[in-house]
């Protein structure tokens, strides 16, 4: 026999079980972005290839060897998008949105990356993303990570994460810095591993985020970034920092912050647990004005950011298993005896007409009340309303009371009031 057909590695299934919390995240951070006014923007998975080399930098992991790159059957080179700035940003461009205008925009979708799968770390995986467009100052780097903050809050997960910041400066300042790196590292070049030695010279600044720790230790004598800052970025890391302070929002400069994509400048920031092993970044971002242009759009300043849903999911799950998400119905409609189940599914619609939002469940296939209870409990609905042949015969229905096990014979014509009051 043939051999089951399998999903591809690294590219999960979100199961009925798991969508629910998915679900109720979502549902959360999109509320919070809400409140501060940003809308939503749809993008394509699919890009064309050299708008990621473009953005994203030729140097960079990302493009050196995570994309999902394929020829169209017309021969374009096309890749599925590792991340959503760029496509954002294409977009931005594109429909006009960026020139002299603010945008405040997020999307969430999939993204994908030819990594090594392990936990917190997928080929397939999703981001939310947060974009600004046309504002420069510090104060909205500082609304973006207040705005992230209230995530945590809502989702039970504030003292689990926790906020480093710093600033890369401009790119004059940073060539500028990068020069003095680059002769640090010469002179210690034997102390070099590979990857750190293929950076040096042609993204020396990726050194510094090196996960070898004899290289870390190396270059605690290594040049600040922060000792080569031009005035204006110092400004304005000193107005963010400013921001935080006044919000009472804690953080940590880490002079190593660097980010792995070429188009930042300024303020970067990410939000680190270690409640989830070596994958502990849950959150992302920071200024990058040059990108619009360097896309070919008119100069406009941008800060951004993105989350890793799984990670952020796994970390919900690990620290505040509280926050479950709900069961799928409310009420279960149980219905037993000859020709009731067309009587039963006619009021169900009218108990939805009467209640938006209420989940009810119709008990289909048929089975004893014993069944059909059983049922009931196994989706956690509170209520079961019940119909044999004698209900229907005087226009009655049976309500239950799942938890407390109280029943009560009522009316079809007030059972919705009655539920209403029940389920609050
Ligand atoms: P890492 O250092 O963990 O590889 P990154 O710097 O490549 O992260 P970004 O490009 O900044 O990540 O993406 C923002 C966020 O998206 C990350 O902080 C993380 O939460 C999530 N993320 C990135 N890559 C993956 C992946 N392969 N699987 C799951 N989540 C990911
Ligand atoms: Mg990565």
């Amino acid at each position: 026999m043939a051999k089951n057909i399998q999903a591809i590695r690294g590219m999960n299934d979100y199961l009925p079980g798991e969508t629910a919390i998915w679900q109720r995240i979502e549902s959360t951070l999109k509320n919070v972005l809400g409140s501060y006014g940003y809308s939503e923007i749809r993008l394509p998975i699919v890009e064309q290839t050299p708008l990621f080399k473009r953005a994203i930098g030729e140097v960079t992991d990302v493009v050196e060897k995570e994309m999902y790159t394929f020829d169209d059957r017309n021969g374009d080179s096309l890749t599925l998008r590792p991340e959503g700035t760029a496509g954002c940003v294409r977009a931005g461009i594109e429909h006009g949105l960026l020139y002299n205008q603010e945008q405040r925009l997020w999307y969430v979708g999939p993204m994908f990356r030819y990594e090594r799968p392990q936990k917190g770390r997928y080929r397939q995986f999703h981001q939310l993303g947060v974009e600004v467009f046309g504002l420069q100052g510090p104060d909205i780097d500082a609304e973006l990570i207040m705005l992230t903050a209230r995530w945590w809050r809502e989702l039970g997960i504030a003292s689990h994460v926790a906020l480093e910041l710093n600033s890369i400066g401009s790119l004059e300042a940073r060539a500028t810095y990068r020069d003095a790196l680059v002769a640090f590292l010469e002179q210690h070049k034997d102390k070099l591993d590979e990857d750190c030695l293929r950076r040096m010279y042609t993204n020396p600044l990726r050194v510094l985020d090196t996960k070898n720790q004899d290289i870390q230790t190396l270059l605690n004598d290594a040049p600040k970034l922060g000792d080569y800052l031009d005035d204006e970025s110092r400004e304005h890391f000193a107005g963010l920092c400013a921001f935080l302070d006044d919000a009472g929002i804690a953080y940590t400069v880490n002079q190593r912050l660097v980010r792995g994509l070429d188009y930042y400048n300024r303020t970067v920031f990410e939000w680190v647990t270690t409640s989830l092993g070596a994958q502990g970044t849950v959150c992302a971002g920071g200024r990058y004005d040059g990108l619009v242009e360097q896309l070919g759009g008119r100069a406009t300043p941008a800060v951004g950011f993105a989350m890793g849903l799984e990670r952020l999911v796994l970390l919900v799950q690990a620290v505040n298993p509280e926050f479950k998400a709900e069961s799928v119905v409310d009420i279960y409609l149980v219905a037993s005896g000859a020709n009731t189940q067309s009587a039963a599914m006619q009021l169900g619609e009218q108990v939805r007409d009467a209640l938006p939002g209420v989940r009810l469940m119709m008990n289909h296939g048929g089975g004893n009340f014993k069944k059909q209870f059983a049922r009931a409990d196994k989706w956690g609905a509170r209520v079961a309303l019940v119909l044999g042949e004698s209900e229907i015969a005087d226009g009655n229905v049976v309500v239950k009371d799942l938890r407390s096990g109280e029943q009560s014979t009522l009316t079809q014509d007030s059972v919705a009031a009655h539920l209403r009051a029940l389920l609050g």
